[in-house]
């Protein structure tokens, strides 16, 4: 067997639903591997930020495209805190809100804006390293990812965490109503045209509802580690 400093730097690819645990486990599991973490659902939701900036309607499809395509998105490590920048502008903060999480759904289906998207997440995974969380990483995205994920848990639960991120963020939220909020979220992005949430065949599939951010993580990392060694 391969010692660990031999190891190959594999593309890890996570997909799921809002609340899963996703963003939570890309970043640990990146620190842990020395890997870069790609959060493409930023990339979505800043998209969805600066079209609201700009009052670009969102059934512009080729406007929204070639807005998505012109953008600068880039991502840095600010005291240990992931920090996203649009055209040197931090929008962490800002497309966070229930407000942009709902307008990114709508942007995420327009396939102008998707295949701009792609394009850079191709470019930023390329050279392995990477983990990459989303919604078609495995299916669309990088379809040869070595290691491939579909996290998922109860509707409740992800809509409870959702509720409680918001909280600790000091956004004012209701736990109905982020449930609600969560689920049509999710119903959009299952049941759009291009590129749908869907679990790719050869994804390992992990309900996280009644494990602990550790267990999943141990879990993870466990079976990239052997793919790492292959
Ligand atoms: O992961 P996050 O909740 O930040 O994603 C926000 C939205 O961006 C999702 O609800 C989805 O509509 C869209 N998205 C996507 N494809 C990805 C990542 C996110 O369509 N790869």
């Amino acid at each position: 067997m391969k010692s660990y400093a031999m190891a190959n730097k594999v593309i890890v690819a996570i997909d799921g639903p809002s609340g899963a645990g996703k963003s939570t486990l890309s970043k640990l599991l990146a620190k842990q591997l020395g890997y870069i973490n790609i959060d493409t659902g930023a990339m979505y939701r800043s998209v969805a930020w600066v079209a609201k900036q700009r009052s670009i309607a969102l059934d512009d499809h080729p406007h929204l495209g070639a807005m998505a395509a012109d953008l600068d998105i880039s991502f840095a490590s600010i005291d240990g805190l992931e920090h996203v920048f649009v055209d040197g502008v931090d929008v962490s903060e800002q497309i966070r809100t229930p407000e942009i999480s709902l307008l990114t759904a709508q942007v995420a289906a327009c396939p102008e804006v998707r295949q701009a998207l792609v394009e850079l997440q191709r470019k930023l995974g390329a050279d392995g390293g990477v983990v990459l969380e989303g919604r078609d990483i495995g299916t669309v995205v990088f379809p040869q990812a070595q290691v491939k994920f579909f996290l998922s848990a109860s509707a409740s639960e992800r809509g409870k965490r959702r509720y409680e991120e918001l909280i600790a963020r000091g956004i004012d939220a209701d736990l109905k109503q982020t449930i609600a909020e969560v689920e049509e979220r999710d119903a959009a992005d299952r049941a759009r045209e291009h590129s749908p949430l869907l679990k790719a065949d050869d994804a390992i599939a992990i309900d996280s509802t009644s494990m602990s951010i550790s267990e999943v993580l141990n879990q993870m990392a466990a079976i990239i580690k052997e793919y790492e060694v292959a």
